[in-house]
């Protein structure tokens, strides 16, 4: 039995509320009978959704954040502002136990990049580094390029086809409204460069992982596997990626019109593209950034803690509206305004602001470290904002099944914003990840994500992107979700502990 449980052996129920011991263990603040309590916590979920519906709170929390602190990616002054930002603006909103703990973030200076296309025919992209690449020497390195489709398609090319020469990953990503074409496209980013290193190459240009069809280019993080040679990653736009695809498929076309038979079976020959990838990025050493924490306090179970969080720090080439802006702006302004209702949350209401999660999720990985068994126990529920603007479209969850009553209560008062109920197998999102790992029931309103990845981590994540109409609608599932979560009957059981559930 865990702590949480131990302590909430006795402590109180509510929603479904029936027994009459419960009665005499509810506290003079709501000392109802406790059928009275639900419809009451009820009637207070439907005028806090009503209420979120028509607040201009987070737009406006998102409008003073672009705004006043701009880009916020990890270990930059950009980043220090937004702790700044976050402490004063928490204070004003009446937040109380604000506080800073310390995170070291990795310092990556993007520098410039460039991928051209020196022969059959001069040609530039558009390109960013990919978050984490190494530089090249000053006159960049120069190779041809060998296309494939993705990483599967790379281990099956014949052993040394790619060596001394540059992967290029043309793989498309799909537009999803759940964002899984992300999650699927994303690989040859973050592993890809490594894989291929691991093969001999010397350098890696992908295509976007992105659903943009304009010419600009997602970034977005690599991670080096220590095993291989560091290489030079970055990515290119789609119509350039396009453009890219064309001139191999010509060159290929006229390679085999012209080559000998028995030639004319080599997979994926393309040598004589030759490309020049050039990238003046570099690493400095870690820097201090920061969680922000706030609260609101509950009543009679102020010891247990529903979290809600977005991360705070952005990629740099633009203001992170999207990308978390909203989510930061939808988790402070949903604590707040299920904190202005009548009953007062029974639970604590936490808001995180976790540091640095493009870049390696520092602040989710120190928050749990910071917070200890002990503590990371006193958490009920988690939620996480982290897919843009919404709007809400599916209400999942990952808690045990005695909790479910609680999202379909959560979901009866919020479908009519075209919510769907969805699965209990939910995630949750990256930065509460480590806490579900260590038993923290999750509550997952899932986002819309269809043109999300149209702005994701490119220079277009601005606050024009945003649509204020979608931010109240979803900030108003998460303030109910979040009240509801803090009203719910306990004792709140824990998920079985995994270290290495996805
Ligand atoms: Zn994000």
């Amino acid at each position: 039995m865990s702590a949480l449980s131990r302590r909430l052996k006795a402590a109180t129920v509510f929603v479904v509320a029936s027994a009459a011991a419960t009665v005499a263990a509810l506290g003079p603040e709501t000392g109802f009978a406790a059928e009275a309590d639900a419809r009451a916590v009820t009637q207070a979920a439907k005028a806090l959704r009503d209420r979120a519906l028509v607040s201009e709170e987070s737009y406006r929390l998102l409008e003073d954040l672009t705004t006043e602190v701009g880009p916020r990616f990890a270990g930059t002054a950009g980043d220090r502002a937004g702790v700044e930002w976050s402490k004063k603006t928490l204070e004003s909103l009446g937040f109380t136990n604000i506080r800073t703990p310390e995170v070291l973030v990795p310092r990556w200076i993007r520098g410039e990049a460039s991928a051209d296309v020196l022969s059959p025919s001069p040609q530039q992209f558009v390109t960013l580094a990919i978050g984490g690449s190494i530089g090249t020497s000053d006159e960049g390195l120069v190779a041809p390029i060998v296309m494939v489709e993705d990483i599967d398609a790379l281990r099956a090319l014949p052993e040394g086809a790619v060596k001394g020469k540059i992967v290029y990953f043309n793989e498309r990503m799909m537009r999803t409204q759940d964002g899984s074409g992300y999650a699927k496209a994303v690989a040859k980013r973050t592993v890809g460069p490594s894989i291929a290193a691991s093969l001999g190459a010397v350098g890696v240009v992908i295509r976007s992982v992105g659903t943009s069809t304009n010419r600009i280019a997602h970034t977005g993080t690599l991670s080096y596997n220590v095993s291989a040679p560091r290489i030079p990653a970055v990515a290119i736009s789609n119509p350039d990626a396009n453009n890219l695809e064309r001139i191999v498929q010509r060159s290929q076309a006229h390679s085999h019109d012209s080559a000998e038979p028995s030639n004319s079976d080599k997979p994926s020959d393309s040598g004589d593209v030759v490309m020049r990838l050039r990238v003046t990025a570099r690493d400095l050493p870690q820097v201090r950034s920061a969680n922000v924490i706030g609260e609101i306090p509950g009543t009679d179970l102020a010891d247990e803690i529903v979290l809600i969080g977005g991360h705070l720090d952005s990629w740099d080439p633009a203001v992170g509206a999207q990308d978390d802006g909203a989510g930061v702006a939808i988790a402070i302004a949903a604590a707040k305004l299920a904190a202005e209702m009548t009953p007062k949350p029974r639970r604590t209401i936490r808001v995180v602001l976790f540091a640095n999660e493009e870049f390696g999720l520092s602040g989710a990985a120190a928050y749990p470290a910071d917070e200890g068994d002990e503590n990371v126990d006193r958490h009920a529920f988690a939620m996480e904002a982290d897919l843009g603007d919404g709007p809400v479209w599916k209400l999942a969850a990952n808690v045990p099944e005695r909790h479910w009553p609680l999202v379909k209560s959560i979901h009866n008062i919020v479908k009519d914003l075209g919510v769907a109920l969805g699965e209990n197998t939910a995630r949750g999102g990256a930065d509460i990840g480590p806490l579900r790992q260590r038993g923290v029931p999750v509550i997952a309103p899932a986002l819309d994500a269809t043109t999300y990845f149209d702005v994701h981590h490119t220079v277009n994540d601005t606050l024009e992107q945003v649509n204020p109409e979608h931010l109240k609608q979803s900030t108003a599932v998460f303030a109910v979700a979040t009240y509801l979560a803090a009203m719910a009957e306990g004792p709140i059981e824990r998920l079985p502990i995994d270290p290495k559930a996805r």
